[in-house]
């Protein structure tokens, strides 16, 4: 499997924006404030591309000019096996093509913390719940 460097890719991506004028858009002490697009954290490529597809102007640029590559993971890098799974970008709801390991850590991600938790205390409500009508059921046929 080929993988492309995303920090390069993105750096490139990032001055085409910029050259283009387009700016991100960020608040930042109450006030909005617009900036040059750059790579936020070399270890995690994928923000700089949800920070891109935040701006549907600039998203729109790119897919239109061919430069937005389809045939990798926008997250690792990775060429695409198959293209079926996708990453919903929460302001614009953009899909951003993602490869399947991506996607299965994604998602257990997520199960560890929300179902988890959630069924965990869901199971103590529900014991202490019994625990009462026990306890109701016990005074009123002992008293
Ligand atoms: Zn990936």
């Amino acid at each position: 499997m080929q993988k492309i460097n995303l920090l390069t890719y993105y750096q490139e991506l990032c001055s085409v924006l910029n050259q283009q004028g387009f700016r991100h858009k960020m608040r930042f002490q109450g006030k909005i404030k617009e900036d040059e697009y750059d790579i936020i954290d070399e270890d995690h490529p994928e923000l700089t591309i949800m920070e891109i597809a935040e701006n549907s102007n600039a998203y729109r640029y790119l897919t239109e000019n061919g430069l937005l590559k389809k045939d990798i993971c926008l997250f690792c890098g990775n060429t695409l096996v198959n293209g079926k799974y996708t990453f919903t970008e929460p302001v614009n709801r953009t899909k951003l093509n993602i490869c399947s390991e991506c996607h299965t850590k994604g998602r257990n991600m997520q199960g560890n913390n929300g179902t988890d938790i959630r069924s965990g205390c869901l199971s103590i409500i529900a014991l202490f719940i019994s625990f009462c009508f026990i306890v109701i059921i016990a005074t009123t046929l002992f008293l």
